[in-house]
């Protein structure tokens, strides 16, 4: 790590320090808006001659990339440990540095989103062509995985890419470009870190010509009104408070240990995972004992200890919230069945793994988005109620239904409303399915053919 954190930073800028215990990982170079018009008018001169490459090439570097990560993947993984705060094991830091490489090989996979329709009066070709210059702007929660989302099909459709990493993640982002830069030609993809004025002059800049951006409702929605002056396109994935629905038929405890990685993966900082479960009366103690006993048994501590599973939450900010929501459910009355106590005095920005049992459809912890470790686990007597319930709030990225009887459990998926639906998982993203989300959760889909097509435009040439 510490080579690799020499080869990014002088040393100067922006202290970083490690979530977990308070000590210092690095320094991150804090870069202006005229940094990032610069790197954009490279990002600019640069296209053509990517784009002139043509996708062979293009695709051969991606495999290229994929390689030079796995070569540098340890330390990649405890850079992202010491500055994310999450721990090597579990799905966390290693198996955030295997996704990068894993979506890299799979881009290159995936089929051309070209056609042509063909008939006796008729003879078009439609071929998708690289917008040009795409902007990155990305979270703290999986900051390295997330950048190879955004990049990697930009960099296949033949656009060149400005990446504005998070103001809390800046280090891994850096770390992960200098890999990839080892082996893609200059000035395809650069990174600029600096905070939120170097990201809203990125979407708001007249040579950008799409942005992809993974982040809050608050920011999506910004962005949104500073591309407006140059009709930039837009991939907005902006979270949401995904509901997964436990069917009377299941096994409690056979299905615990999915049921809560699904919502407690990289400790509930995730956008996908599951933010509220709805369980049958019938069966709702077992779910409930057979989560604590799950929950009991996954450490919690620092990211660098080979032990832990769980980490703290990220920054100061996300632990207020999530503090402050699950003291919301405790003053209501809520049942809080593990957890729910964290040692304020403690190193770190730890909250415990929390289960919250008995708790109403409408308390905070509920209806707003906790982003961290605490699950509320509400009863239910009627399905039409659940369902109703999952799809009452204005969010919509991902969902799950759980059931012994798949045809069953597909049955209502059919009616829940949301980007994807995950049956028996949760947040179980594969690079071959589209994935994004309906309202507030933002627009348009990363993955697959269908996220190559958001990185291009169609050219129709028709005669
Ligand atoms: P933000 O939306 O504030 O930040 C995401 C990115 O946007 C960062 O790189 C940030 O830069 C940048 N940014 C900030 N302001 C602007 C702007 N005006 N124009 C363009 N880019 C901008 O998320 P937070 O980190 O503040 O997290 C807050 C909440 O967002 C969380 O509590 C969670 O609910 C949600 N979230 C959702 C994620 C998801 O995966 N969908 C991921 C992370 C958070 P900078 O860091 O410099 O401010």
């Amino acid at each position: 790590m510490e080579e690799l954190l020499s080869a990014i930073t002088t040393g100067e800028g922006q202290e970083i320090l490690n979530p977990a215990t308070g000590e210092q990982v690095g320094f991150a170079p804090l870069k202006s808006v005229e940094d990032l018009n610069e790197a954009v008018r490279v990002a600019r001169e640069k296209q053509p001659e990517w784009e002139a490459r043509g996708e062979a090439e293009r695709n051969d570097l991606l495999l290229k990339a994929a390689d030079a990560v796995e070569a540098s993947a340890e330390a990649l993984a405890v850079l992202l440990s010491s500055e994310q705060g999450k721990p090597l094991n579990g799905p966390n830091a290693r198996f955030e540095v295997g996704a990068c490489a894993a979506w890299l090989r799979a881009t290159v996979t995936f089929e051309s989103p070209d056609y042509e329709v063909t008939g006796e009066d008729i003879n078009a070709k439609v071929v998708y062509r690289p917008l040009g210059v795409v902007g990155a702007i990305g979270p703290w929660n999986w900051p390295m995985m997330i950048t190879v989302w955004q990049i990697a099909p930009a960099l296949r459709m033949g656009n060149t890419v400005v990446v504005k990493p998070s103001e809390y993640t800046p280090l891994s982002v850096l770390a992960l470009i200098k890999v990839l830069n080892d082996v893609l030609p200059e000035g395809v993809l650069q990174v600029i870190p600096g905070d939120g004025a170097v990201g809203a002059a990125l979407s708001g800049h007249e040579d950008v010509d799409k942005v992809m951006f993974t982040g809050s409702i608050a920011t999506g929605k910004k962005i949104v009104e500073s591309s407006a002056a140059t009709l930039k396109r837009l991939t907005l994935e902006l979270g949401g408070n995904d509901a997964g629905i436990v069917l009377d038929d299941v096994d409690p405890k056979a299905i615990a240990q999915d049921l809560f990685w699904g919502a407690f993966i990289n400790t509930g900082q995730t956008c996908a995972a599951m933010k509220r479960m709805y369980v049958p009366a019938s069966i709702y103690d077992e779910v409930c004992e057979a989560l604590v006993e799950v929950a009991q048994a996954s450490p919690m501590g620092v990211g660098l200890d080979e032990n832990n599973v769980l980490g703290p939450l990220q920054n100061k900010a996300q632990f207020d919230i999530v503090d402050r929501l699950v003291k919301a459910a405790k003053d209501a009355g809520a049942t809080v069945l593990l957890g729910g106590e964290p040692d304020y005095d403690a190193p770190g920005y730890f909250y415990p793994a929390t289960l919250v049992a008995n708790i109403d459809n409408d308390n905070p912890l509920v209806a707003e988005e906790q982003f961290g470790p605490a699950l509320p686990i509400i009863k239910y007597e009627n399905l039409d109620e659940a369902i109703e319930m999952a799809n009452a709030l204005e969010v919509g990225l991902g969902s799950s239904v759980w059931s012994a009887d798949k045809d069953r459990a597909r049955e209502v998926a059919a009616r829940l409303r949301a980007g994807t639906t995950w049956i028996n998982a949760h947040g179980a993203v594969d690079p071959r399915v589209p994935f994004g989300g309906i309202k507030d959760s933002g627009y348009g889909v990363e993955f697959g053919t269908e996220g190559l097509k958001g990185l291009a435009y169609p050219h129709a040439i028709n005669g």
